[in-house]
């Protein structure tokens, strides 16, 4: 052998010795998805063997099992799916194609992260839950005293109520949030929308006392199937929204319309609106663009965040599109597979 080719093979030794240690699984897949190398951490992760599964179809290999079935999606990367060999321990995966058709499958143990969040998650529906006894004997106390017997205090017992009130709707915020985190599905039942559109346009304005133009625009003729409870807190919170950041005398319009791919529910606004750069971490627990002017008007900072966990229960998504001084469009994008002709039952 000649000393260029001894060079090329030695490269060759040590690139394979290094894919074979790397601590996450890769499986190398030719054109056809049939595996032609695999490493270590892909026998422990995914439960496959060398050279008993060389050749072998991987999605045919791990049939039976949530990877197996993400395969079988065509989509290129999953997060959070258990691992074939135990469901204990928690994966992402990605498929990355290179050369002409070949792919390598790259699966990551995240089950330390996995347990991190769960923690966090724990810790902040206990924090939650502890909190609200003793802040409703606060508040209860705060109702009974009588501000009358001394005035000079009354001013201070009104902002202690203020507060008080606050802090329970913050806590009360966090438990929603903590509930719509730990759960996978959502009861599918039919939510019709001309009640449901009624009782948000009434709650519109009540809370805006007069102070804007509201109208209510339905043509979609069609219903929802999901939660009724948590569609209609992601849709009254959107109103909320407009209510609050929109000032006296500006216009906010309801609609629930079908589009091209599906319908969608959308508040649309003449407000204050939002600097583009803040738009992607609006749904961030406790983001505001201004922490003024949302504790002003009472906001918790918690709304956009319980919108969007509703909205991905319901496989929907938030749009929002906003322009500074000339208002905002917040819209809950929904899929066909989740409306039903009006008056109709699910089938
Ligand atoms: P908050 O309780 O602070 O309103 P949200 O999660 O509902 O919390 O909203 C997050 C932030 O997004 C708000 O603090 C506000 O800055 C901004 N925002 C939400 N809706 C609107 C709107 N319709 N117009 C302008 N800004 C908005």
């Amino acid at each position: 052998m000649s000393a260029r080719a001894r060079r090329l093979a030695a490269h060759l030794r040590d690139l394979r010795a290094a894919a074979a240690a790397f601590p996450d699984a890769l499986v190398l897949l030719d054109e056809n998805g049939r595996v032609r190398w695999l490493n270590r951490a892909a026998t422990r992760l995914l439960g496959l063997d060398w050279p008993r599964d060389r050749g072998v179809p991987l999605a045919e290999r791990l049939g039976g099992s949530v990877l197996g079935e993400w395969l079988g999606t065509g989509e290129d990367r999953v997060e959070d799916i258990a691992a074939p060999v135990d469901a204990g321990i928690r994966m992402n995966a990605s498929l990355i194609a290179f050369g002409r058709g070949q792919r390598v499958l790259c699966a990551r143990d995240i089950s330390h992260l996995a347990r991190l969040e769960q923690v966090r998650r724990d810790f902040v529906a206990n924090v939650s839950h502890e909190l609200r006894t003793p802040l409703t004997v606060i508040h209860g106390y705060l109702e009974l005293l009588d501000h009358e017997e001394v005035p000079a205090l009354a001013p201070v017992l009104n902002e202690m109520r203020i507060q008080s009130r606050r802090m329970g709707q913050i806590v009360e915020d966090l438990l929603t949030l903590s509930r719509l985190e730990m759960q996978q599905h959502l009861p599918d039942e039919p939510v019709p929308m001309a009640p449901m559109l009624a009782s948000i346009y009434k709650e519109a304005l009540a809370l805006s006392q007069g102070r804007h133009r509201i109208a209510l625009e339905n043509d979609a003729s069609c219903d929802l199937l999901g939660s009724s409870r948590d569609l209609h807190s992601a849709f009254s919170n959107l109103v909320s929204n407009a209510v609050r950041y929109t000032p006296s005398g500006g216009e906010i319009v309801i609609r629930w319309q079908r589009t091209s791919a599906g319908a969608e529910y959308s508040v649309t606004d003449t407000g204050y609106g939002i600097p583009a750069e803040h738009l992607s971490r609006l749904t961030e627990r406790f983001y505001r663009v201004s922490s003024s002017r949302s504790r002003g008007t009472g906001g918790t900072g918690l709304g956009l965040s319980i919108v969007k966990h509703v909205l991905n229960l319901h496989q929907a998504r938030l749009s929002i599109r906003s322009e500074p001084g000339r208002g905002s469009v917040f819209a809950c994008v929904f899929a066909v597979s989740r409306l039903l002709e009006a008056g109709r039952e699910a089938t």
